[in-house]
């Protein structure tokens, strides 16, 4: 019912401005037109999925189509607790929801275990590129952690290149930019390994390196060697920091390791003085964070269920966002997150009011953060990005 109050309004608006022959040449004004209405109204889910989106954080293992894997787990002879797909979906979504990252990630033992061959990983990499596809993505970086996928046998090497030959042939067949971030396991001793593994595969696709997985404990600190690797190699990096630890893992992220980009970032605003709602203060690390724009990968349903952020409405992006951070929406893991970018953005414009004008700003703040080539971010800003939205907004006043 709001939607369609939304849209009449909207057009008849429209009609109104069309009829004083003010037309089209002043989208602006008529932008502006559109948010004197609640943007709930307006940008359904339908919309918003046609709307070209950019994910940063996406994890491989984590977005699987569950379907996959029971086919795979059944050809490998891998045990699942369920095997129809949907009773494993809800399983794993539910367990995904407990309120820590540690059980959060649990999980990912399912996934991990089926992704133990050369076709398993192939497929994988094709449907996660076919599904960001379908749900209006138009640059994804993906990423997971080779290491977890040697115990079929195959090496570091044969595990990145079927997942860059997956993420090649779905190229060809979808309309769709993509980037590897290879991560190394907080908990392990081997990220120098896979620092040098990223970078080694830097001209095929590989365009990051991360740290992930359980961060209390863990600090990043202890993979100095990896992150100087890198940084010795101009290879990018983030980390995931500020998720499931304080204000002081982004710091040492930034300050130790020479993130890039921050994954998370979530308890950057216990470094934020919030009064009524309002931000009053910022300290020295949230803004170094500000004033450097240093990226942050807010993966809002992820945080909610990992508990490293209470609720929707208590989420800190909306401070973020309004404090003019370089922040933007990921999705984590859209298979154990039961998510997908269209839903992060719906959520985004439910509970804290973004715009058209807002969510274009957002992808853009994503472009702009992704680790391929400037040349390269700026044409798909200007050939992609700008146009599919003044595609939308010429939609919206029925020009087309
Ligand atoms: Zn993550």
């Amino acid at each position: 019912m709001p939607i369609c109050t939304g849209w009449c309004r909207w057009e008849k608006y429209i009609e109104e401005v069309i009829t004083r022959k003010i037309g089209l040449r002043v989208f602006e004004r008529i932008e502006d037109a559109i948010w004197k209405f609640d943007p709930r109204d307006i940008l359904t889910h339908k919309l918003v999925k046609v709307l070209p989106k950019v994910d940063l954080h996406y994890h491989l293992d984590g977005s699987m189509r569950a379907e996959t894997i029971v086919e795979l787990a059944k050809k490998q002879q891998v045990e699942l607790p369920h095997y129809s797909h949907v009773d494993l979906r809800e399983h794993l979504q539910q367990g995904a929801k407990r309120g820590s990252l540690k059980l959060y990630l649990e999980g990912f033992a399912y996934t991990t275990g089926v992704l133990q061959t050369r076709e398993a990983l192939y497929r994988s990499a094709y449907e996660c590129l076919e599904d960001n596809a379908k749900d209006g993505v138009v640059y994804v970086e993906i990423r997971f952690a080779p290491v977890l996928h040697v115990q079929g046998g195959l090496s570091l090497d044969q595990v990145v290149e079927a997942v860059l030959d997956g993420l090649k042939d779905a190229e060809a067949n979808f309309n769709i930019n993509w980037g590897v971030i290879i991560c190394a396991m907080r908990d392990r001793s081997d990220s120098l390994e896979m620092a040098k593994l990223a970078v080694k595969y830097r001209h095929q696709g590989v365009v990051g390196f991360d740290l992930a997985g359980e961060e209390a404990g863990y600090p990043a600190k202890d993979h100095i060697e990896a992150f100087d690797y890198c940084k010795q190699s101009n290879f990018n990096i983030t980390i995931h920091a500020g998720e499931a630890f304080g204000v002081h893992s982004i710091w040492q992220a930034l300050q130790h390791c020479g993130a890039h980009r921050i994954g998370h970032g979530t308890r950057l605003i216990d470094d934020m003085k919030v009064v009524d709602g309002q931000v009053k203060e910022i300290g020295d690390i949230a803004g170094y964070v500000l004033d450097h724009r240093i990226p942050l990968e807010v993966c809002i349903s992820s945080n909610i269920q990992t508990k490293a952020a209470e609720s929707y409405e208590k989420h800190p992006f909306r401070h973020f966002w309004n404090k003019n951070y370089r922040v933007f929406l990921n999705t984590d893991n859209t298979l154990m997150s039961a998510t997908n970018l269209t839903e992060e953005y719906v959520k985004a414009i439910n509970y804290y009011h973004l715009s058209l004008r807002d969510l274009e700003k957002l992808t853009i703040n994503a472009m702009k953060s992704a680790f391929i080539p400037y040349n390269q971010r700026n044409y798909i800003i200007y050939n992609v990005i700008k146009p599919g939205y003044l595609m939308i907004r010429e939609r919206l006043v029925g020009k087309k």
